[in-house]
């Protein structure tokens, strides 16, 4: 699972329990968590330019980079050493960005959840299959990551 699949699964269950319910304001509310999560992705892959720095040559994008930046090899270019390559978001991210960003996916999952614990009283069986799924997926979010930008 990553940030795509993500993406797609909160859209589909909005879509799908509007559909099932009729509930706007769960829609609404989803929606509102939907833009926070993509404007966190959007943001967490901000880089600050810093001016009179020191630089080197990178033998891998024929550049000159920063000082203190290191070859991705999975994103093919220089980042801050600060920064942690991340499969989830396909990006070199800070980890303190990140373990905010998960969190929010996890918050977003356990409102899933929650949502569709009320559901059950209205219809059991597709209720339990849809509380089955997203207790899938909020175990795909536990997932472990060397804290290491160097990729060989
Ligand atoms: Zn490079
Ligand atoms: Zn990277």
């Amino acid at each position: 699972m990553n940030y795509a699949y993500f993406l797609v699964y909160f859209v589909f269950h909005m879509l799908l329990l509007h559909r099932l319910t009729n509930d706007v304001l769960f829609g609404v509310t989803e929606a509102m968590l939907i833009s926070i999560f993509v404007y966190m992705r959007f943001m967490m892959t901000i880089e600050a330019t810093l001016p009179n720095h020191s630089v080197q040559n990178c033998a891998r994008c024929q550049k000159m980079t920063p000082q203190h930046y290191v070859h991705c090899d999975k994103c093919g270019r220089c980042m801050s050493v600060e920064r942690t390559h991340y499969d989830f978001v396909e990006a070199c991210v800070e980890p303190s960005l990140f373990t905010r960003f998960i969190y929010m996916a996890r918050i977003m999952v356990a409102l899933n959840i929650v949502c569709c614990c009320v559901y059950i009283l209205v219809s059991p069986f597709a209720g339990t299959a849809l509380v089955a799924v997203h207790i899938y997926v909020l175990k795909s979010t536990y997932i472990s990551v060397p804290r290491n930008i160097y990729v060989h």
